[in-house]
């Protein structure tokens, strides 16, 4: 019996995570729950699921929980709060299984409470290995951690590897490995149309339903950018061994490229309760949920190079990749920033690719094998991003 806690439950990786959870009910146990805002649904999962904790992570919530959770009959769920709640959840000696399903860095210290302690992390929350790489990796290989990947094109590229491969370790005779990426919403917009487009065309991503964060660093490719760091940290390869191929159907979740010629790939409809459950079942594959591929519905597979010029955070991410240290910790705290202000409508679509650009400019990178370190290129990355959306700000 698996003993699992969910951070961050109350989100698109979390909700699908019960879903599969729900579907195994002798093989998994929910132990903790956790959500930022929303206790509604989060004191729904407790009536389904029966949790031993669950944490708000604003202390003025724990009432309304607890009164959410009385009306409707749940005894026995412990509620805490705070950052301090959810490290404590990360790192109970009852939980062997950790899914860090929090947006950004807001991730980072919970997530990394699950590495030091040795769980098992299923890693969602890209903002949190992105933004502390070297220091994140050393933790998982002194705890003897293991490290599934929930990004679906990172768990494709896990199952495309040899049995006996576990992250961190640089997988032998590999040449490369291929990053597919739909090309989201604006694939195909006119160039001079991005500076006008809204929140709510970015979101709308052609093929998987996501948080709205997400959402529009698929927009931007500011997410394949993350995932290229990402794909360096996990699978120990250099920048030039990630190449990022558009795929707009979605359906090879990305490839691995043997020194061979063997390109292993791994398919299947873009519904995240399939990596979810690879990780969650691991090493044994469980029933996910999802609709077994239909190719003759797909008919066509296409493959495109990627127009730098109409995204310009893909070549910012390699930048900061190849930069080291804390630039990648700089390109996404700036990304963070610009985002939140894309959505709160203070500032334009192309305005998040320059605002990321003038962070890695203005902020200095320094080493990131320390969290004060990292924690301080972070927020030293926050004030001069505020300075920098400030002039750009919309009337
Ligand atoms: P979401 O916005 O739907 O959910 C985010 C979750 O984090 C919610 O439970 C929310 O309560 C919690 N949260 C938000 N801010 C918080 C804070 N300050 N402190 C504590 N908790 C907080 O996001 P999502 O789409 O589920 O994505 C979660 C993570 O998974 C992200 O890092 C994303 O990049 C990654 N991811 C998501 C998908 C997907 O399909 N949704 C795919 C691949 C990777
Ligand atoms: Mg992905």
């Amino acid at each position: 019996m698996k003993q699992l806690c969910i951070l961050g439950s109350t989100g698109s990786i979390g909700v699908s995570t019960l879903d599969v959870a729900g579907r195994h009910p002798d093989e998994l146990r929910v132990v903790a729950l956790t959500a930022n805002h929303n206790v509604e649904r989060l004191a729904e999962q407790c009536a389904v699921h029966r949790p031993a904790y669950a944490v708000v992570v604003d202390p003025a919530q724990m009432a309304p929980l607890r009164g959410l959770l009385e009306a409707r009959g749940v005894r026995g769920v412990e509620i805490l709060s705070g950052t301090g709640g959810l490290e404590q959840v990360a790192s109970l000696p009852e939980v062997d299984t950790v899914m860090a399903a929090i947006v950004g860095a807001a991730g980072l210290l919970p997530t990394l409470a699950a590495a030091r302690e040795g769980k098992r992390v299923l890693l969602a929350n890209k903002e949190a290995l992105v933004m502390s790489g070297p220091l994140f990796m050393s933790e998982i290989r002194r705890s003897g951690a293991e490290l599934l990947p929930i990004d679906s094109e990172h768990n494709a590229i896990f199952q495309c590897m040899p049995a006996s491969y576990r992250a961190g370790a640089r997988a032998p005779a590999v040449r490369k490995i291929m990053l597919t990426a739909s090309g989201g919403p604006f694939l195909r917009t006119p160039l001079e149309a991005l500076a006008h487009v809204t929140p709510e065309q970015a979101v709308a991503h052609p093929n998987w339903v996501m948080g709205r964060k997400i959402s529009v660093d698929s927009a931007t490719m500011m997410n394949k950018g993350l995932e290229v760091i990402e794909a360096c940290l996990l699978f120990n390869l250099s920048p030039a061994e990630v190449q990022v191929v558009v795929h707009p159907q979605s359906v090879i979740h990305s490839m691995v490229d043997y020194v061979d010629g063997s390109v292993l790939a791994q398919m299947g409809n873009p519904d995240m309760r399939i990596p979810i459950a690879h990780a969650l079942g691991w090493p044994e594959r469980v029933d996910s949920g999802a609709e077994p591929l239909d190719l003759f519905k797909v008919g066509t597979l296409e493959f495109v190079e990627l127009d730098r010029t109409r995204f310009p955070c893909l070549p910012l991410a390699y930048q900061a990749v190849q930069a080291g240290g804390t630039a990648p910790t700089i390109l996404n705290a700036a990304n963070e920033e610009a985002v939140a202000s894309f959505l709160d409508r203070r500032i334009g679509f192309n305005a998040i690719a320059d605002t990321i650009n003038h962070c890695l400019d203005a902020v200095p990178a320094g080493p990131a094998t320390s969290l004060d370190g990292v924690l301080a290129a972070d927020e030293a990355t926050r004030g001069a991003a505020a300075h920098y959306l400030n002039k750009v700000a919309i009337g």
